[in-house]
């Protein structure tokens, strides 16, 4: 478990009670990340706690805060890549008793993690790396780069591309899903998204079980919007699926209650999609459903699928009754209460 920054402590305390409620016996092994980890330990991302990960092959962690500006390489983006955790799943659906815009959402972005522009290779404006690859560039093929411009490279390569596209596809079989859509913009970005959509057109070939589409990421978001059960699995690149996972938080009723895995072939790691808000932090009312249900996707992740099952039932009967919410969902409840009440719920739910 690592706990996180901002709200990230409050809402790991609050998952950890509801999944030790389930009467699965998990050994906790609590390590620091973050700026908690810079204090201690002197790093961002300390090797224990990537040692640590790799030791149990699964962990949860709370939102951690990346410091705007030069020389902090996000420990998010770190993780992922340290740990090859290629493919990022956020299911959101319509979840009882939150008054949204639209009902009967029920979506699962698969987002690619380890490509893209959040590879992060970047040449700061001004640098001697930004103006040799500027003169690089002109001489490759007369592209011109403003000498006043900061640089962020996209590569997509067809090896990143395949494993996720194929890891979507089985996810789509193994649950039963209506079908695949793949948002990308492959005529602008020929060589980059190109390889995105032709490894789907490839392999989409060997499952001619699940249904797919291709669509502009444009177009998608705006249909989006305006059209979510139209949409079932959503494939997408690193940045768009950043982007449109934030987006399918926003139509079910916000970040709060939006789960998330990080997988690879070896490691995974399970999340909230939300950030550490620090406009809310320190202050016991961040919503902890997020960072439950992700406990959720673990339990299911370890083959504990009943527990699993019961969680999320129980945040669907708290939901429901809407007795107990907090203040993202209109209501004033503290973190604590929230968990108490899912807690509850589940042991309720185990009694009868
Ligand atoms: P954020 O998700 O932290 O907050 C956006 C808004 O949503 C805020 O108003 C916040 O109060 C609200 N919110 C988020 N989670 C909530 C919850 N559980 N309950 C109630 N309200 C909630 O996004 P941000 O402000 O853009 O980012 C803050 C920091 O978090 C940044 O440093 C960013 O880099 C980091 N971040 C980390 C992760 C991660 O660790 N996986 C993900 C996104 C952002």
């Amino acid at each position: 478990m690592i706990p996180g920054d901002g709200i990230g402590p409050e809402v790991a305390a609050a998952t950890r009670a509801v999944l030790d409620a389930t009467g699965v016996s998990i050994g906790w092994d609590e390590r620091p990340a973050g700026a908690a980890a810079l204090e201690t330990a002197g790093a961002l991302l300390p090797e224990e706690t990537l040692d640590a990960i790799r030791d149990s092959r699964v962990a949860i962690k709370g939102p951690i805060t990346t410091p705007v500006g030069e020389g902090f390489r996000s420990v998010n983006v770190a993780l992922r890549q340290d740990l090859d955790l290629f493919a990022a799943v956020r299911p959101a659906r319509t979840l009882p008793g939150v008054r949204t815009r639209h009902q009967g959402v029920d979506l699962v972005v698969i987002r690619e993690n380890t490509e893209d522009l959040y590879r992060g290779i970047e040449f700061a404006r001004g640098s001697p790396e930004a103006a040799a690859l500027a003169r690089e560039l002109e001489d490759l093929g007369g592209f011109e780069v403003p000498s006043d411009a900061g640089v962020t490279l996209k590569p997509i390569s067809v090896s990143g591309a395949h494993r996720i596209v194929r890891f979507a596809f089985e996810y789509a079989r193994a649950n039963h899903r209506r079908k695949v859509t793949v948002g990308h913009k492959a005529t602008v970005m020929r060589y980059s998204d190109g390889v995105f959509l032709g490894a789907a057109q490839e392999d989409a070939v060997d499952y001619p079980d699940v249904p797919w589409e291709d669509i502009h990421i444009d177009h998608l978001s705006a249909k989006l919007v305006r059209r979510p059960e139209d949409f079932d699995v959503l494939l997408l690149p690193n940045l768009y699926g950043d982007i449109l996972s934030d987006l399918c938080a926003g139509l079910v009723g916000g970040l709060g209650l939006i789960p998330g895995a990080n997988i690879g072939w070896e490691y995974a790691v399970f999340e909230a999609v939300h950030g550490s808000a620090p406009d809310i932090a320190g202050r016991g009312i961040a919503n902890p459903i997020a960072m439950i249900l992700s406990g959720a996707m673990l339990l299911r992740h370890l083959g504990e699928l009943e527990a699993a099952a019961a969680v999320e039932r129980a945040v669907d009967v708290v939901l429901e009754r809407g007795e107990v919410r907090t203040g993202d969902l209109g209501g004033d409840a503290s973190t604590t209460q929230m968990a108490e009440a899912i807690a509850r719920a589940l042991t309720a739910a185990d009694a009868q």
